[in-house]
């Protein structure tokens, strides 16, 4: 185990060619919930990029050259590097994000293993095509793209970041990463795992710093082969504008304002308990939040009274704290953005059910960038509430009357993430599950992830799949042999 202050100050430098580099200009990295600095954050810039690249196309050739087997070994020994700092891990990404503790204990730091561990064994298990035909033999082989520039937001850090570092990695790639600059104490302290774990030095490289500055220089270098971006939309279309044109393989991840949908035959307390859980984990910083309940107006008193009992119910407090559910939004800047939207929707004519302030949670916490648990009811599902990403602890709740209501209301807005739907009729989870223009359904749960399952979203939700093998592919060129026989 590696001390919690090392791995910290770690991300006062670059990590290029496996070891610390030093930048001439720092940010700040401060604690959201109580504004205090944790450390100076490199500032990366166009030549630490252009460095990174360089030691990333140095280690590129060894790296490609290693079996599926023997990278899925060093994968296997990231994920154990992981797993054994998985508490120090957990408290650098609650101190550096503002999410409780115990999401990070719970879900953060074990599904970056998971994510190591998931890769390791899909290159050993893949299966590669080949097409017989009469007189011929095809068959397809998969090498590495290059150097992969991985750019990732802040709401889930090591999460994100590892679900990409993971194939890029297991298919033979070497890679220049960018965390966000709001959240990257994670992301150094994994450069130093993988280091311990034996990973060849240039094979992971970091440039911590700004989107315009570090991260442009990423997206717009000439030797950067493939761009895989999860972010706001806004940025995604920067993005695209720069990659596309260099014809770089592009995945992009953007925003979501996803829709819970209730009907009137559903389990009342698990459909209550679920859409509180989609609204609220993580204080509603997850692309999959479902920000929008829609629900039958038939059960629609009941179901809003028991909604806001059990937000009202939801502890917020120090993210340190084991027992809080909702910690500090990322920084002061969001949860002005975030009360914004309530204003707006206060001069809409909302009605706010509960939360719509800046909460008092005591000594320590004043500086915290905390926003309560908000339940607006009473605007129109074509409202900005209703169909702007607000990205925080901010849900808006709609009655409707038909199931051709509910699917118009839950496709009207420009993105198409992920739905949950909650229903006990089979035929009707069917019916309006393919009718819904997102990347990702949930049926009587949300957010239940299968690793083998392709990951993304339509409409302005971003381009492309993640995930399995819409991973092996997305981070391989497929090449195709013809034999004639
Ligand atoms: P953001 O777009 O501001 O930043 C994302 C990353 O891009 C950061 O590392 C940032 O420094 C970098 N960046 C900014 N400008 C850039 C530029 N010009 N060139 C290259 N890189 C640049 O997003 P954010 O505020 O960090 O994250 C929140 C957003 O991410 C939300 O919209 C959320 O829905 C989205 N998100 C999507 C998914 C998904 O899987 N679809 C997952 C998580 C978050």
């Amino acid at each position: 185990m590696t001390s919690q202050t090392s791995l910290m100050q770690s991300a006062a430098f670059n990590w290029i060619n496996g070891e610390p580099a030093p930048t001439q200009e720092h940010l700040e990295c401060r604690n959201p919930a109580t504004g205090r600095l944790i450390t100076p954050l490199a500032r990366g810039q166009a030549s630490d990029v252009d460095a990174a690249v360089r030691a990333a196309q140095a280690a590129g050739p060894a790296w490609g050259a290693r079996s599926f087997e023997e990278r899925a070994d060093i994968l296997d020994r990231i994920a154990d590097g992981i797993e054994a700092n998985l508490d120090v891990l957990a408290a650098i990404e609650s101190q550096d994000q503002g999410k409780p503790v115990s999401l990070a204990k719970r879900i953060d730091i074990p599904r970056a293993v998971a994510n190591f561990r998931f890769f390791a064994g899909a290159v050993r298990h893949q299966e590669l095509p080949s097409h017989r035909m009469a007189d011929a033999l095809n068959f397809t082989t998969r090498s590495p793209v290059g150097v992969c520039g991985l750019i990732t937001p802040w709401n889930l850090p090591l999460y994100l970041l590892t679900w990409k570092l993971a194939p890029a990695l297991a298919m033979g790639n070497t890679v220049v990463a960018k965390p966000s600059e709001l959240s990257p104490l994670s992301a150094a302290a994994l450069a130093v795992i993988c280091k311990q774990a034996g990973l060849p030095d240039g094979v992971f490289n970091l440039v911590h710093g700004l989107g315009p500055e570090a991260g442009q220089a990423i997206v717009g270098h000439p030797d950067i082969k493939l761009i895989s971006f999860t972010g706001g939309t806004a940025t995604g279309v920067h993005v695209a504008g720069t990659a596309a044109p260099m014809f770089k393989k592009l995945s992009l991840e953007l925003g979501g304002k996803n829709a819970t949908l209730v009907f009137a035959d559903a389990d009342l307390d698990k459909a209550v308990d679920g859409a509180v859980r989609a609204a609220f984990t993580n204080q509603g910083e997850i692309c999959l939040c479902g920000s929008r309940v829609l629900v039958e107006r038939s059960i629609y008193p009941e179901f809003e009274r028991r909604f806001v009992e059990q937000v009202k119910g939801l502890k917020m407090g120090d993210p340190a704290d084991p027992n809080t559910d909702v910690g500090a939004l990322n920084s002061l800047p969001h949860r002005d953005k975030v009360a914004g939207y309530v204003d707006l929707a206060r001069e809409e004519g909302a009605q706010i059910l509960c939360g719509g302030e800046v909460p008092e949670l005591g000594p320590g916490l004043e500086g915290g960038a905390f926003y309560a648990p908000t339940v607006l009811a009473g605007l129109s599902t074509s409202s900005r509430c209703a169909t702007e990403e607000i990205f925080g602890p901010v849900v808006t709740l709609h009655p409707f009357e038909t199931e051709e209501e509910a699917v118009e209301a839950a496709n009207g807005t420009r993105y198409g993430l992920s739905a949950s739907l909650w229903t006990t009729d089979l035929n009707r989870a069917h019916r309006v599950s393919a009718q819904l223009q997102v990347g990702m359904v949930w049926v009587n749960t949300w957010l239940k992830r299968d690793l083998r399952t392709p990951f993304g979203g339509t409409k302005d939700s971003g381009v492309g799949r993640e995930g399995g093998r819409w991973s092996l592919e997305f981070y391989s060129e497929s090449k195709n042999i013809c034999i004639q026989l």
